[in-house]
């Protein structure tokens, strides 16, 4: 049996005749920077996660850095975060020779452990940035109110969790700003590189329109320092076309979710659990489990796909080393997960080969 971890392509052939169209009409009309297909999206997704601004940029890091510039993150600022997520969270906060500060993560949603964010805050703390991870938002009432209580900006990485909802409203769209990825494999991915930021806040909105195209509101003239972080055209095109399908597809990674679950049911493997008041759209359908690295060459062996988010946790990377962090839950649980092939091109016999083989490795 062939099974892809991600199957992107086998997405797009469904779906060709539209995307083929709506890049034909980007490339006729000559206007590949910027216009009216970027605009016709910024304003769908808008209306998607009920937010007043929503920013096209180059890609979800991008995202993450214009939004760190925007609320002025500058050297040894300090801002909360995980280690246990995709690096471009902390490299950006880096980048910008501020200091990422972890807190450690809950065992059962994987997400920030709120519990452990006052503990860290000092006078240099200006932001937190919960990463809603595998899927699934994060405590983001209690997040709000620890940051509201100290003043702190909130920026939501909502890369792996666009259209996850929290209390019925889209993550995302909790914090001062949301940033998401449109990275090929995620739940709404582009066919290259992009991004989107979120804000009700019309000032951040304007300094985020601005450093996207080099701090400049009008050309040539450049008022702060900014980058080159604009949404491209051609990715704009499709992503128009491929958001009228988010919901249904989510709806999709749901129910094969459910049938995982049911398979796994009276083993000894751990699922993944979604916690209350959430809608959990699993961009990763993630286990725990023991023994993970024999598991892994046998899945090999067999022809199972699987992925490790994330193997090595932040604060042990070598780029990114700070000493004296003591994340027990974050360490530990690095050494168990292992996500399953998930994607909307799954099958039920491929899901039953899947959970069989792993099971069969536990017998
Ligand atoms: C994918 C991802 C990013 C980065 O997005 P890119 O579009 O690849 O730059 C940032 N944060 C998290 C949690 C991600 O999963």
């Amino acid at each position: 049996m062939q099974i892809q971890l991600v199957d992107v392509l086998n997405q797009y052939k469904k779906i060709k005749d539209e995307i083929r169209t709506a890049i034909d009409e980007v490339l006729e009309s000559g206007q590949y920077i910027l216009g009216k297909n970027v605009f016709e999206f910024e304003n769908n997704c808008s209306k998607y996660l009920n937010i007043k601004h929503a920013i096209g940029v180059s890609s979800g890091t991008d995202a993450l850095l214009v939004s760190l510039m925007a609320i002025g993150i500058e050297e040894d600022d300090e801002v909360i975060t995980t280690a246990f997520t995709f690096a471009a969270t902390v490299e950006t906060i880096l980048l910008l020779k501020a200091k990422p500060i972890y807190v450690d993560i809950e065992n059962d949603s994987f997400n920030i452990d709120f519990t452990k964010i006052e503990n860290v805050i000092t006078r240099k703390t200006k932001a937190i940035i919960p990463v809603h991870l595998y899927g699934q938002s994060c405590e983001m009432d209690e997040i709000l109110s620890i940051a509201k209580k100290y003043n702190l900006y909130v920026i939501e990485d909502a890369a792996q969790s666009f259209g996850a909802e929290f209390k019925n409203k889209k993550t995302g769209t909790f914090g001062n700003i949301g940033t998401t990825s449109f990275f090929p494999s995620k739940n709404l991915g582009a066919f290259g590189d992009a991004g989107m930021v979120f804000t009700n806040d019309d000032k951040l909105a304007e300094k985020i329109r601005a450093i996207i195209v080099h701090g400049s509101k009008e050309r040539y003239y450049h008022e702060i320092l900014g980058v080159n972080a604009r949404l491209d055209t051609i990715q704009s095109a499709i992503l128009n076309v491929k958001l009228k399908y988010l919901d249904m597809w989510n709806s999709q990674r749901q129910k094969f979710a459910k049938i995982y679950d049911e398979l796994f049911q009276n083993s000894n493997i751990i699922i993944p659990i979604t916690k209350l008041y959430r809608n959990h759209i699993f961009h990763q359908y993630t286990i725990k489990v023991e023994r993970r690295d024999e598991l892994t060459e046998f899945l090999k062996s067999k022809n199972v796909p699987f992925g490790i988010y994330y193997p090595l946790p932040l604060h042990k990377q070598k780029a990114y080393f700070c000493k004296n962090n003591f994340l027990p839950n974050t360490e530990m649980i690095a050494n168990q997960v292992i996500s399953l092939p998930m994607h909307t091109e799954l099958t039920f016999e491929m899901q039953k080969y899947i959970v069989e083989t792993i099971l069969s490795f536990y017998k």
